[in-house]
C-alpha cells in the first residue's frame, strides 16, 4: 500500500469533542513498525457537525511518496471516510431519535417497541405500565438538582434490571415514564414503584421513592391497531392513581370507560353551562368562635343542569384534568365580586370571601394580574377577597405557588391553605409560602367522644398552636357539633365552618344570614 505502515480513524461526535480528544478511534491498517510518522490526514465534517479523521503513516526512513501515490491515498482515505462516516451517522441519528439529552429512551422508542409486536398473540403475557416519581419536584429541592438527576437514572437502571431484555422503559418527559414488561415481572416492578429506596450518591445517601402508576395487562391475543391505544390506557389508569382515591397503583379495566365517556361529556358540557348561567355560588359562612359574628364565608360552586344540583365533586376533578377549570374558577371570581359589590351597595358587610382557585393556574405567570382585572372590574376592594389554594395536588412547583401567593399579598389580597393537612409535606409548604390562613381541614377535627390524648387530638391541637405562632389565621372547616366548637373553643381557634352553623346557602338566604349578622353561639 504505497509503502504505508498505519492508518488510523478517529469518530468525534462533535467538534467540542474533537478539541477535547474524546472519541472513537480506529486503527485501520497497521504493520507494526516503530519509528513512524504522519504523512497524511483527511478531516471529514457531517451535516450533524460530527467529524471522522483517518491519518496515514509511514516509516521515517521510507521513501516519501510520489504526487501521484498522494493522489491515490487520498482518493483511498475518502472513499473510506465517507462510509465510516455514514455508519456513524446512523448510530447518532438513532441516539438522537430514541434517546433524549439525560440518555433515558424517549417515547419513540416505546412506540418503536410496540410497533414490533404488532401481530395478534404477540403480546401475550405483556403488560404496560405508566408511572410518575411522585414529589420529585422536592428531591431536586431538598438534594439539589445534580443530586435528583442521579437518583432518577439510578431508578431508572434498577426498572431495566427488573425487567430485563424482553421489555422496555422510556421517559416521557420529567419525572414521568412509561415501560413495557412480562407479566410475571409485574410483582416485583409494582413493589419498586410503591417504594423504592434509592442510592443518591455513592457515599451511602438515599432517597426513599413511591410512584402513581396505571398499568394495563395486555389480553390474549391483543392486537396493537395503534400505539397509542395502549398509551391511552395506561395514561387513563395513572390519571385515577394521581386522583389519588384508589391507591397508588391502578390496573385499567374495561369499566374505566364509561368514566372516561363521562369526563368527556362534562368537558363538552362546560362552554354551554357557561353561557347559559348553570353555575351558581353558594355562600358557607365563617364564624367568628368568640362573638358568633359572620366574618365572612367561603364560595363554593354548584352547577344546575336539567333541574339537578350537581356537586362540585362529580365536575372539579373532571375539569382539572384539562384547564377548563380555570375559567370555571374565573367566572365564580366574577359572580362574587357582583355579588360584594351589591352587598357594598346596600350597605351590607360581607367579612371577607374566600375563593377556591384549581392549583391548575399555578402556571399562569398572569394570574394576579388576572384576578385583580376581575375584582376591580367590579370596584370591589382587595381586602374583601381571598384566594383559596389546596396542598393536595402535588405537581405545583412551590416556586409557582409561592410566587402566586406574594403578588397577590402584593395587591392586598389575602391567600389561605385550604384543605391544610390532606396534602403532602404540609409543613413545609408552610414555611415556603408566606400565606396569611391556614384552613384545617375537617378530617383533622375530633369527633366528641374522642380522648384529649388521642393522636388526632393531640395533632389538631398542635397545628393550631403552630399556627397561631407563625402568625396565620385560622379557619377551621367541617365543625359540625357543639362539643367540637366547646373543644376549638378552648383551644383558641378563632374562626369555624361548617354545618353547626349553616351549609353552603344560596345566594338570598345566605343575604338572610347578613342581615342577621351573627349567629346565636352554643
Ligand atoms: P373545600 O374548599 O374544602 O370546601 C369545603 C367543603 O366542605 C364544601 O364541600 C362544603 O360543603 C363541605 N363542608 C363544609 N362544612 C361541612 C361540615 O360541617 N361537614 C361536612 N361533612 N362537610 C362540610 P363542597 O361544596 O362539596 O366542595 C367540595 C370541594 O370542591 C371544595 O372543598 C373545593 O375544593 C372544591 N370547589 C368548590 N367550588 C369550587 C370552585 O369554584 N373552584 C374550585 N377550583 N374548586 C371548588
Ligand atoms: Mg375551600
Ligand atoms: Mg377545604
Amino acid at each position: 500500500m504505497f509503502r504505508l505502515a498505519k492508518g488510523v480513524t478517529h469518530f468525534y461526535k462533535t467538534p467540542g469533542d474533537e478539541q477535547r480528544g474524546i472519541g472513537e478511534t480506529m486503527c485501520s491498517y497497521d504493520i507494526g513498525a516503530e519509528n513512524i510518522k504522519p504523512v497524511h490526514t483527511v478531516r471529514f465534517v457531517t451535516r450533524l457537525m460530527s467529524i471522522s479523521t483517518m491519518t496515514v503513516y509511514m516509516e521515517e526512513n521510507e521513501e516519501p511518496l510520489t504526487d501521484e501515490e498522494l493522489f491515490k491515498v487520498d482518493l483511498t482515505i475518502r472513499t473510506a471516510l465517507a462510509f465510516i462516516s455514514r455508519n456513524r451517522l446512523q448510530v447518532i441519528a438513532e441516539e438522537l431519535a430514541f434517546y433524549d439529552d439525560m440518555g433515558y429512551r424517549n417515547i419513540r422508542s416505546f412506540f418503536k417497541f410496540i410497533a414490533w409486536y404488532n401481530k395478534p398473540g404477540d403480546l401475550n403475557g405483556m403488560a404496560a405500565v405508566n408511572y410518575n416519581l411522585r414529589h420529585f419536584a422536592l428531591v431536586n429541592e431538598e438534594f439539589g438538582r445534580a443530586c435528583g438527576d442521579i437518583v432518577m437514572k439510578n431508578h431508572y437502571r434498577h426498572i431495566e434490571t427488573i425487567i430485563g431484555k424482553s421489555g422496555t422503559v422510556a421517559r416521557l418527559g420529567g419525572d414521568t415514564f412509561v415501560c413495557v414488561c412480562k407479566q410475571t415481572d409485574l410483582p416485583e416492578l409494582l413493589e419498586y414503584l410503591n417504594e423504592a429506596v434509592v442510592p443518591a450518591d455513592t457515599n451511602g445517601r438515599t432517597v426513599s421513592i413511591s410512584s402513581y402508576a396505571g398499568v394495563f395487562r395486555i389480553p390474549d391475543g391483543y392486537t396493537v391497531d395503534n400505539e397509542n391505544d395502549i398509551m391511552g390506557k395506561i395514561i387513563q389508569s395513572y390519571q385515577i392513581a394521581k386522583a389519588g382515591v384508589q391507591g397508588n397503583i391502578v390496573f385499567y379495566s374495561d369499566m374505566m370507560l364509561s368514566e372516561k365517556d363521562r369526563a368527556r361529556k362534562i368537558q363538552k358540557m362546560l362552554p354551554e353551562a357557561l353561557k347559559n348561567g348553570e353555575f351558581h355560588v353558594f355562600y358557607q359562612p365563617k364564624v367568628n368562635i368568640l362573638t358568633g359574628e359572620i366574618a365572612g364565608a367561603e364560595a363554593l360552586c354548584r352547577w344546575f343542569s336539567n333541574g339537578q344540583i350537581i356537586p362540585p365533586i362529580e365536575f372539579i376533578p373532571v375539569l382539572e384534568e384539562t384547564s377548563d377549570i380555570c375559567k370555571l374558577d374565573f367566572h365564580i371570581l366574577d359572580q362574587v365580586c357582583g355579588h360584594i359589590r351589591k352587598w357594598l351597595d346596600e350597605g351590607k358587610d360581607p367579612g371577607r370571601i374566600s375563593v377556591n382557585l384549581s392549583r391548575r393556574h399555578m402556571t399562569d405567570p398572569n394570574l394576579a394580574d388576572n384576578i385583580i382585572e376581575i375584582v376591580d372590574r367590579h370596584h370591589v376592594p382587595h381586602r374583601y377577597i381571598e384566594i383559596e389554594l389546596t396542598e393536595t395536588t402535588t405537581d405545583v412547583e412551590f416556586k409557582d405557588l409561592r410566587r402566586a401567593v406574594e403578588n397577590l399579598q402584593e395587591h392586598g389580597i389575602c391567600t389561605s391553605v385550604d384543605d391544610f393537612g390532606m396534602g403532602y409535606s404540609s409543613l413545609n409548604l408552610i414555611r415556603v409560602v408566606p400565606w396569611n390562613v391556614l384552613k384545617v381541614d375537617r378530617i383533622f377535627v375530633p369527633e366528641d367522644d374522642e380522648a384529649k390524648d388521642s393522636v388526632r387530638s393531640v395533632m389538631f391541637s398542635s397545628i393550631i398552636a403552630m399556627a397561631k405562632d407563625i402568625g396565620l389565621e385560622c379557619v377551621v372547616e367541617g365543625v359540625e357539633t357543639k362539643a367540637q366548637f366547646q373543644m376549638l373553643r378552648e383551644i383558641g381557634c378563632e374562626q369555624v365552618q361548617g354545618y353547626l352553623f349553616d351549609k353552603p346557602l344560596p345566594l338570598d338566604e345566605f343575604e338572610k344570614r347578613l342581615d342577621m349578622g351573627r349567629y346565636d353561639i352554643p
